[in-house]
């Protein structure tokens, strides 16, 4: 199975640019010792995996899509990453992804774009579009991504995969290279529902690792998948989010996203399933909140690269002064978006305008929780889009920063409150796929896999 996979990737990732390094000796070596010591025990013994860059792997080069980061080799593995091993799958590789996961199409990776399977001059999402053309691609059986605001669950819908943040705090952030430390999640990229939540058990859990790893136990999913694709909804009751695509707030989707949306909900109807609609008024705000947010964290995360001790160091010859050398180190080393962020972030933290800025995001972020809670007393999920469009051309949002983040409008409120989300496919348009979001309270999880299951 990993030789498949590795025979594919050398004739089809020229075109698709899903991989950033793949790792063919490692692989064959590690396959064999999995047939070697037999295949029992979790159900992904011997399965390949591709792992978005943002995660550290000893000894495999992990660069989070910067060159930055170039021919730096991690000593120490990634908790999600150590799980997966843990569980006798095999690493294939490193996937694309926008420099530091700012992104939603792959298109700010310093390395190059990477294009969508299903029309190679279409954007596979971001910024774990590496993993869900790999996925898409059958480059890799299933990858991991990183979610900040969208990256895992926008690129499965682009792409016509399952993806699923998990809550925040259930899945270890220890190893994975930090953008938005209070918004950051890893989780599956799958080609089936049951694929994911086979996935999301193998590396969720505590962590002793990372000091916001919830210490609970890891809800049973792939049970929940069954339920799901069984039928049974019974019990279940389903909020239409008014303000994402929802009646009255349907400026910028398209129209075949929201067909294939109510299509979506008129199956769970006819599933059994009380559908109503539920109004959350401040997830409007969640746009301008987490340009504010997930800016003010990265100019404080990326402090750290200062070509010191990691990656490249630029200006290094005896002739300049430390400050000198860490000033051209970042000039050269980061992305023109990476930079937009940190300057945003270190004017949004300043002295004069915390209140106004970070003070006022962080504010919003509580009545987006509100939100949530008040709509969870009345509904067991909700669902909408996962994204307002389809995969859209390849350089069509390059040079408009507010086009390119208008993509991460669905999945913004779920990732400023923590709460778990998937995108499941629920159809094409223009021979393209589109994603429905469900969204679940914080721990609540496998309903998010049920639900998906039965949609599937
Ligand atoms: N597109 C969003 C951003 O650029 C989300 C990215 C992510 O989830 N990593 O910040």
């Amino acid at each position: 199975v990993t030789r498949a996979h590795l025979d594919r990737i050398g004739t089809e990732d020229d075109a698709l640019g899903a991989y950033l390094h793949v790792d063919r000796e490692g692989a064959l070596r590690r396959a064999g010792e999995v047939d070697a010591t037999g295949t029992a025990g979790t159900g992904l013994a011997g399965v390949p995996v591709a792992l978005k860059d943002v995660f550290v792997t000893e000894g495999v080069p992990t660069t989070s899509g910067s060159r930055i980061l170039e021919g730096w080799r991690p000593p120490y593995d990634a908790t999600a990453a150590r799980r997966l091993k843990d569980a006798g799958t095999v690493l294939l590789g490193k996937t694309n992804m926008d420099e530091f996961a700012m992104g939603s199409s792959t298109e700010n990776s310093a390395y190059r774009p990477t294009r969508n399977p299903w029309d190679h001059d279409r954007v596979p999402g971001g910024s774990s579009g590496g993993s869900s053309a790999a996925v898409a691609g059958r480059l890799a059986p299933f990858a991991l991504g990183t979610d900040t605001g969208g990256s895992i669950r926008q690129p499965a819908a682009l792409t016509g995969l399952v993806g699923h943040k998990p809550t925040y705090g259930s899945v270890s952030r220890y190893g994975l290279i930090a953008f938005s430390s209070s918004l950051d999640q890893a989780g599956p990229m799958a080609r089936t529902v049951l694929d994911a939540a086979l996935v999301h058990e193998a590396i969720g859990g505590h962590d002793p690792c990372d000091s916001t790893s919830i210490d609970s136990p890891v809800p049973t999913l792939v049970e929940a998948a069954r339920r799901g694709a069984g039928g049974d909804l019974s019990g279940l009751r389903v909020g239409v989010v008014r303000e994402l695509g929802g009646e009255g707030s349907r400026e910028g989707y398209e129209q075949g996203v929201l067909d294939r949306f109510a299509e979506a909900v008129a199956l769970l109807e006819a599933a059994g399933v009380e559908v109503r609609e539920v109004s959350c008024p401040s997830f409007g705000l969640a746009l301008p909140a987490y340009y504010l947010i997930a800016p003010s964290e990265a100019s404080s995360n990326l402090a750290r690269f200062e070509g010191m001790r990691f990656g490249i160091r630029v200006g290094d010859d005896g002739s300049r002064d430390v400050d000198d050398v860490m000033a051209l180190t970042r000039e050269q080393g980061f992305g023109a978006e990476v930079k937009r962020r940190i300057i945003l972030g270190t004017y949004a933290l300043s002295a004069g305008y915390y209140d106004a800025y970070y003070g006022q995001a962080q504010k919003v972020r509580t009545l987006i929780n509100r939100d949530f809670g008040a709509a969870f007393a009345d509904v067991d999920v909700l669902v909408s889009p996962t994204s307002p469009t389809v995969a859209w051309p390849i350089g069509a949002r390059v040079d408009d920063p507010l086009a390119m983040y208008a993509a991460d409008l669905c999945t913004l409120p779920a990732s400023l409150a923590g709460v778990p989300a998937i995108s499941v496919p629920c159809g094409l348009s223009e021979e393209l796929p589109v994603g429905l979001q469900v969204m679940a309270p914080a721990l609540a999880d496998d309903r998010c896999y049920r639900v998906a299951a039965a949609v599937e």
